[in-house]
């Protein structure tokens, strides 16, 4: 069998992200939503689905997800409402699922995911989680946990325009990201708080109309996502090159295997029976709720400020913002010191040192105001760049500050003229040899003496200095 260059395929993807909102409480009862409680701790009757108990709007996730469409410049529906989805599975006592199917919360919408490419949005929907079963703690029996039942999720629904897994990847950063700078979403997929299904079809380049789509469901990383999706085109490609048919199917990723498995043959909108739920009113917002929400700076906005307000890099204007908490970090660094130097500190030494110890900004060793100690010093010439290195690695592993290091080590450069004079002096008169070699034309010795000033000083001698000073010397 003969395949085709890759190249003659276009991917085509669109995401369905469930984002467990940040509340206290559930979407529809009092019940706390917080990680690692004890099973079934955290369950309301309502939550258990008695016969009898009534839902009730928790207004706080609405604000939430309001704010998310607004951020994301989704048109907000003034009117929304519920609906019931009709499934069977053991972690859903009610045997349906609350969510939004025919007028969700907002429409439309659009996520800028770099290098010119924007990603267009179809819907953000709110509807409720399921429990969780458990089938690896006994070999007979499986346990339910209906901690997570009712937490509120916002669905939030990419149009077929996502290209490749690796735009996919920058996709859910991206949206990750903005949901934790408003703070609706923690966007922990290591958690659950954020997961995926990812649709996938290919189909030939220039071709207008869509292939045929599978789905993976529950896709709990950024490295799972951009695997099943590759593999998942692979297959696809295999296939239709080999004449063959691509059946809609809902499949699972093997992230041992690395790769999907069918679950189930696609089932059709009319199995879940969806109709309005009858226990809750619709959700009718005013204008005054809306213009009520206000949303803090977002990542490209901020990006956009970085580069034109402090002068940085695109580059380390990216890396900055990437991390809520490093743009954090660095904005308490930058009005005090230099932006560009603390924009390098934070994104090589910093990042660099933290990465080693599995560390997030959020738990640095070093905060701001030891480092703008440090970057003090070198902007105001005391030390050079090398040895500012040695003090941060030394700052990383105590509670020191730059000035008692400087104190304790003597590190301070060496500015003064006569003593670097003095320095050079002695060293040339203790290697006449190399001397007369470079004043015959032998000129790379000029590294040489360099290097022996700065052997004899720890560093510490001003290398601007020490180089004018010692051609000076020299030439005579
Ligand atoms: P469902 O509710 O059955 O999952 P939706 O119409 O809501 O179906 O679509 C779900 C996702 O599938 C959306 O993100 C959409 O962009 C994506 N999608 C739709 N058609 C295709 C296709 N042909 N190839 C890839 N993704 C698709
Ligand atoms: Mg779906």
């Amino acid at each position: 069998m003969v395949y085709y260059s890759k190249k003659m395929w276009e991917t085509v993807i669109g995401l369905e992200v469930h984002a467990q909102v940040i509340s206290e409480s559930k979407l529809f009862s009092s019940s706390s939503t917080e990680f690692g409680a004890m099973p079934n701790s955290q369950v309301s009757l309502f939550d258990a689905a008695l016969p009898g108990t009534l839902p009730s709007i928790n207004e706080h996730i609405i604000e939430q997800a309001v704010k998310t469409g607004l951020a994301v410049e989704a048109k907000i529906n003034m009117h929304s409402s519920f609906d019931r989805k009709g499934y069977f599975y053991p972690d859903l006592p009610a045997g349906y699922q609350i969510t939004q199917f025919f007028k969700p919360i907002a429409l439309g919408g659009r996520i800028n995911i770099g290098n010119g490419r924007t990603i267009k949005l179809e819907r953000i929907h709110i509807e409720q989680d399921a429990g969780k079963c458990i089938h690896d703690i006994s070999p007979r029996y499986s346990y339910i946990d209906l901690n997570r039942a009712g937490v509120a999720l916002m669905e939030i629904v990419s149009a077929p325009e996502i290209r490749s897994p690796q735009e996919a990847a920058a996709y859910i950063k991206k949206l990750r990201n903005v949901l934790r700078y408003i703070g609706t979403c923690d966007g922990d997929m290591e958690n659950g708080s954020l997961r995926c299904d990812a649709n996938i079809s290919i189909r030939k380049v220039g071709d207008q109309n869509f292939g045929t789509r599978c789905e993976i469901k529950n896709l709990n990383s950024i490295k799972n996502i951009v695997k099943a999706l590759e593999y998942e085109a692979a297959r696809h490609i295999k296939l239709i090159e080999r004449g063959e048919m691509i059946s809609q199917e809902t499949r699972l990723f093997d992230a041992g295997k690395c790769i999907t498995k069918l679950l189930r043959k696609k089932e059709g909108v009319e199995d879940y029976r969806y109709f309005p739920e009858p226990d809750l009113p619709p959700v009718i917002i005013s204008k005054e709720f809306i213009d009520s929400i206000s949303l803090p700076e977002l990542p490209d906005q901020k990006e956009k400020r970085y580069v034109q307000e402090f002068g940085l890099s695109e580059y380390d204007t990216s890396v900055i913002v990437a991390n809520k908490a490093a743009a954090s970090y660095f904005e308490q660094i930058a009005s005090s010191c230099d932006p560009k130097l603390a924009a390098s500190w934070i994104t090589v030494e910093l990042f660099g040192c933290l990465k080693k110890q599995n560390l997030d900004i959020k738990n640095s060793p070093i905060g701001p105001e030891r480092l703008i100690g440090l970057i003090k010093f070198i902007e105001a010439g005391e030390i050079s760049g090398k040895i500012a290195k040695e003090i941060f690695a030394e700052m990383f592993s105590s509670k020191k500050t730059a000035q008692e290091i400087i104190n304790k080590r003597g590190l301070k450069q060496i500015n003064s003229m006569e003593e670097i004079s003095g320095i050079i002096k002695q060293i040339l008169e203790n290697n006449t040899e190399e001397v007369m070699q470079y004043k015959q034309g032998k000129e790379k010795l000029f590294g040489f003496f360099m290097g022996q000033v700065m052997k004899a000083t720890s560093g510490k001698a001003n290398p601007k200095l020490t180089n004018d000073i010692l051609q000076e010397i020299l030439k005579n």
